[in-house]
């Protein structure tokens, strides 16, 4: 008999194994269903002596959402998840879990009141406890022989349980990574809370666990709330991408959303691979070689940047657009980046073509591009300064796609 097979339970009759128990089957392949909660932030603060780590968040995160926090180090996320898990408690706001307060100057509950799981970045996991009883540390309040089962499905679910026997040193990165998965998902929190939890991992290791773990948050419902500093992987797991800088929500939303309405050249950066050309505001609007484009909210003089994304530049033949000139050529696998000199603009724009259609370098070419892929924004506002607080990030939402006229 193989250790996973000591668990499981005995052939019995019917009636009394469904009164004796009831939780008794393993659910291979399947996880435990949670009853997800709301997570709301209202103008959530954290200051720690001089430093605003929070700088008034509100987000709501309906029950099942699987919301991504992205941002730069620093940025107050890994704060964010504390405040919310109850290990750190806000200056000032609230934090409501299914509209209670749980955080606020009415109400503290702590972290093991919350139903609320975290996930740590290092998940270290017990050296000392079998794979099977690390999965199962977090279910103290069961029978020791109801949690080991519990903890021995959750194992079937990530396909690990033939090593629950084992110590963990014997698994790989990976193999560790999915046990942590199990230990985080068996007690069926309301709430999950990751904070990168594919850090460190090989790409084909990560996107295999991404996919998992997206299986597992779709099969348990529970609310999801993960922290990455990837904006592929932001792409792939959430319902919703909540965009931090300099402890402030920059703009929330659904991941087509933020990448055609960016709320700023910081957000569009994330998203997009852009050229990024300084211009003023002349006539009222931007005036260049592909087009002109309106710019709402910029006065006359005011300094723009436009935007305009490599994927969107098209080439031609030479005399059927905007002249222009292949400068150099670089292989990047499937996608080679092609820098083209182009009349009427100062420094070369880049772009994407297939790998097989990369012109000679010195080839001349023309050039279209779709304007509504053009993107223009304040050149004030943003600073490229991650440390600092950016001013009024969240209102420079008025980024609407210019229209060429
Ligand atoms: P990373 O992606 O690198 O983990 P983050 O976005 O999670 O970064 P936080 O760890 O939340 O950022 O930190 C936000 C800010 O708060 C940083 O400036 C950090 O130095 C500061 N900070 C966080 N915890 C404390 C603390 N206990 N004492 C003092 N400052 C802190």
């Amino acid at each position: 008999m193989n250790f996973a097979d000591r668990f499981r339970p005995k052939p019995r009759p019917a009636a009394d194994a469904a009164a004796a128990e009831p939780k008794a089957q393993p659910r291979a392949g399947r996880a435990a269903a949670t009853i997800a909660a709301r997570l709301t932030f209202e103008a959530v603060e954290r200051r720690y002596q001089s430093t605003l780590a929070l700088a008034g968040i509100s987000l709501d995160i309906a029950p099942a959402e699987v919301v991504c926090l992205l941002g730069p180090s620093g940025c107050g996320k890994t704060t964010l998840l504390r405040v919310a898990s109850g290990i750190e408690r806000p200056t000032s706001g609230r934090v409501l879990i299914n509209d209670q307060e749980v955080a606020g100057p009415a109400r503290f509950v702590p972290p093991e009141k919350r139903n609320v799981g975290l996930m740590f970045q290092d998940f270290a996991l017990f050296p000392h406890l079998t794979i099977l009883d690390n999965v199962a540390f977090g279910l103290k309040a069961l029978p020791r022989e109801e949690a080991r089962r519990e903890a021995l499905a959750a194992l079937v679910r990530v396909g690990l349980e033939r090593y629950a026997g084992d110590y963990p040193h014997i698994i790989s990165g990976g193999g560790q990574q999915r046990v942590a998965l199990a230990r985080a998902i068996v007690p069926r929190p309301a709430v999950g809370l990751r904070a990168e939890p594919f850090s460190g991992l090989d790409v084909q290791m990560r996107e295999r666990l991404q996919e998992e773990t997206l299986a597992l948050l779709r099969e348990t419902r529970a609310t999801c709330l993960i922290v990455t500093h990837a904006p592929a992987e932001a792409i792939r797991l959430g319902d919703r991408i909540a965009v931090m800088r300099a402890g402030r929500l920059v703009q929330a939303g659904k991941a087509e959303t933020l990448y055609r309405n960016p709320a700023d050249l910081f957000v569009a950066r994330l998203f997009s691979e852009i050229n990024e050309i300084p211009l003023h505001v002349e006539g009222g609007a931007l005036r260049t070689p592909i087009g002109v484009f309106a710019v709402p909210g910029l006065d006359e003089g005011d300094a723009a940047i436009l935007c305009i994304r490599r994927r969107a530049i098209r080439l031609g033949r030479a005399g059927q657009g905007l002249p222009g000139r292949v400068l150099h050529t670089r292989f990047q696998g499937d996608l080679a980046v092609l820098e083209i000199a182009a009349q009427g603009f100062e420094r070369p724009l880049l772009t994407l073509v297939r790998e097989w259609e990369v012109p000679e370098r010195g080839t001349e070419v023309s050039i279209a591009v779709d304007p509504e892929s053009v993107l223009v924004f304040p050149a004030e506002g943003w600073r490229g300064d991650d440390a600092k607080l950016a001013p009024q990030a969240a209102e420079t939402s008025g980024i609407q796609a210019p229209r060429p006229r």
